[in-house]
């Protein structure tokens, strides 16, 4: 058998290293002759498993994890993105695959809550995370209450017997509040709650979700571990008992994401470590920069020293990403387009995560039912901001063309 790249599980090798070998088992990449030949696991484009005769149909193991059985539940090419993810996450017993972030969050809140259940959701939640509590959920007898994410006494009191789950986000979205995961999460699971994660911003690498007492860490995979805009696809990782939950609920419901998407995937995860170093350094750089602006009022980066969130990102955080906020200096929505316009480097679009910046106007106000914006301590007027993600083009072009985008806005 080949040498090299079978190492990748190991509990106690660096995240660096596990980044590398993860999913990499020899009987899938290479044939039953010579395991392990290949780099990666092959594209396999299967729905049909053919069996040699009927007894190897009736011995099969339509259930088991990492056996062919039919197309919907996987083929080595989505098993080792699994394998690879759940290698990365300290504590979990396996790995969910989701077609979007979104079908993410919903077959894991599925997987918990039942008819009469009530869903407790930071009010910084991702858009459409939030739509979900208002309809689907609602739709199925799920019951939602928002909470201020900053707020321990209050989630604490909101608890009740109806309780069955808690999804927090951190940082949340948009504005970039990093939560006390520890206290919450201890706080939920003393009352009964099973807590779950969007670590999407962190990943992994940035935040042990499951070590900092989350039930299930959900990512959206279209962001740093597809990290080339070409993508779409989600993950939950969990311990034994809400790994079960999670993959018999994603079995009934029949979703699969497709292997072409998964060798992407596995692609983009091997040099996920090295992209977000270098975005974590550029983001930090600008987020700097513009914080010393008189055109910025507030810069929302957890990762900057000074701003909201640092001090427990510091304490609970091992990494960062290249995605920040910013709110301008009063003026209104037509100045803040203007620098939006004025930017050369930066694509206008939602999604981040990718290699190539990005830029989107945040309008946080309106989405809001438990908590304010803008933040305490931020004036009234300061409420238009973007959202930036930086990517790998050089640290001086991208500054340039912020300044550049700078100079539209004082001028509009
Ligand atoms: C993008 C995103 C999602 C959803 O992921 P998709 O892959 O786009 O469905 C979920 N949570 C957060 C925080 C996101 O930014």
């Amino acid at each position: 058998m080949a040498k090299g790249g079978r190492t990748g599980a190991g509990g106690d090798l660096s995240p660096a290293t596990r980044l590398v070998g993860g999913g990499r088992k020899p009987e899938w990449t290479g044939t039953p002759a010579e395991p392990g030949a290949v780099v990666n696991p092959p594209v396999w484009r299967a729905s049909t498993h053919l069996y040699p005769d009927s007894a190897a149909l009736h011995a099969g193991k339509p259930n088991a994890d990492g056996h062919f059985y039919y197309g919907r539940r996987g083929s080595p090419t989505q098993w080792a993105l699994a394998d690879a993810l759940t290698a990365l996450e300290p504590g979990a017993a396996g790995t969910v695959l989701y077609p979007s972030g979104v079908t993410a969050l919903a077959g894991a809140l599925m997987a918990v809550l039942r008819p009469g259940d009530v869903l407790l959701m930071t009010d910084n939640a991702y858009e459409p995370t939030r739509n979900m509590g208002r309809g689907l959920l609602r739709d199925f007898g799920i019951e939602t209450r928002w909470f201020d994410p900053l707020d321990l006494a209050a989630f604490d009191a909101a608890i009740d017997e109806r309780c069955k789950a808690v999804l927090l986000e951190s940082p949340g979205s948009l504005t970039l509040e990093v939560q006390d995961v520890p206290t919450l999460a201890a706080t939920a699971r003393a009352r009964g709650l099973t807590v779950v994660l969007d670590n999407t911003w962190a990943g992994p690498l940035g935040f042990a979700a499951l070590a900092q007492g989350a039930d299930i860490a959900v990512m959206s995979l279209t962001k740093h571990v597809g990290g080339h805009s070409d993508l779409m696809m989600g993950s939950a990782s969990a311990g034994e008992r809400h790994y079960a939950k999670l993959r018999r609920t994603a079995q009934q419901l029949g979703l699969v994401v497709s292997p072409d998407d998964a060798a992407l995937a596995l692609r983009g995860l091997r040099t996920m470590s090295l992209r977000l170093e270098r975005e974590t350094g550029s983001a930090l750089a600008l987020a700097a920069w513009l914080d010393a602006r008189p055109q910025i009022a507030r810069v929302l980066c957890p990762m900057l020293p000074g701003s909201p969130g640092h001090e427990l990102w510091k304490r609970d955080f091992t990494g960062g990403c290249g995605l920040f906020s910013m709110v301008f200096k009063g003026k209104d929505g037509a100045a803040r387009d203007a620098f939006i316009d004025a930017l050369d480097l930066f694509g206008i679009g939602y999604s981040w995560g990718g290699y190539e910046s990005l830029v989107s106007p945040i309008d946080p106000a309106p989405l809001r039912t438990a908590s304010h914006w803008p933040l305490a301590g931020m004036a009234d007027e300061d409420r238009y901001g973007v959202r930036l993600s930086i990517g790998l083009e050089g640290l001086d072009d991208l500054q340039a063309d912020l300044a550049r985008g700078l100079a539209a806005w004082q001028a509009a």
